[in-house]
């Protein structure tokens, strides 16, 4: 087995697998949160990496329409995670064509660079040990500067 080459999509609000953990999107390529997956509620992204893709298969949607689909998986841990729309019957649904259904159940939602500054500023280290570590941190260097800072008048 060769390596495996994993891309980091960065941004904020991050999408990552629910069961290793690796990137696979962001809530800028996020199009919609209305759809419905095997497991419940589903969403379609622009963009998503990190996947394999199976064989293209014929299907029909909950909705009863007919769709060209390929399953997705981890890359990482093999784990399905959704399908991507490989081709549209009708016109109105060709703008899923080559987007991607990611099932909210499968993913985790978590924090980008923008929303840990916001926890910095409030002082706050929410559930994540990479949050704890740079608020300490950010903590430290405030106290370095005051000391650095010149005492006489
Ligand atoms: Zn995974």
């Amino acid at each position: 087995m060769g390596r495996i080459f994993l891309e980091h999509m960065g941004g904020s609000r991050l999408f990552s697998c629910a069961r290793c953990d690796t990137n696979l999107t962001n809530r800028n390529e996020l199009i919609s949160t209305r759809f419905t997956g095997a497991t419940g509620r589903a969403f379609l992204f622009n963009r998503v990496v990190n996947l394999t893709y199976s064989e293209v298969q014929d299907r029909v949607m909950l909705t009863g329409r007919h769709m060209v689909v390929r399953d997705v998986s981890c890359k990482s841990c093999d784990c399905k995670l959704g399908w991507m729309y490989e081709f549209a019957t009708e016109d109105n649904q060709k703008y899923k064509e080559g987007r991607v259904i990611l099932e909210r159940a499968l993913v985790t939602e978590s924090d980008g660079m923008e929303d840990r500054t916001y926890n910095e500023r409030r002082g706050v280290g929410e559930n994540n040990e990479g949050g704890d570590n740079r608020v300490n941190l950010s903590r430290r260097g405030l106290g370095q500067l005051l000391v650095h800072r010149p005492v006489r008048n």
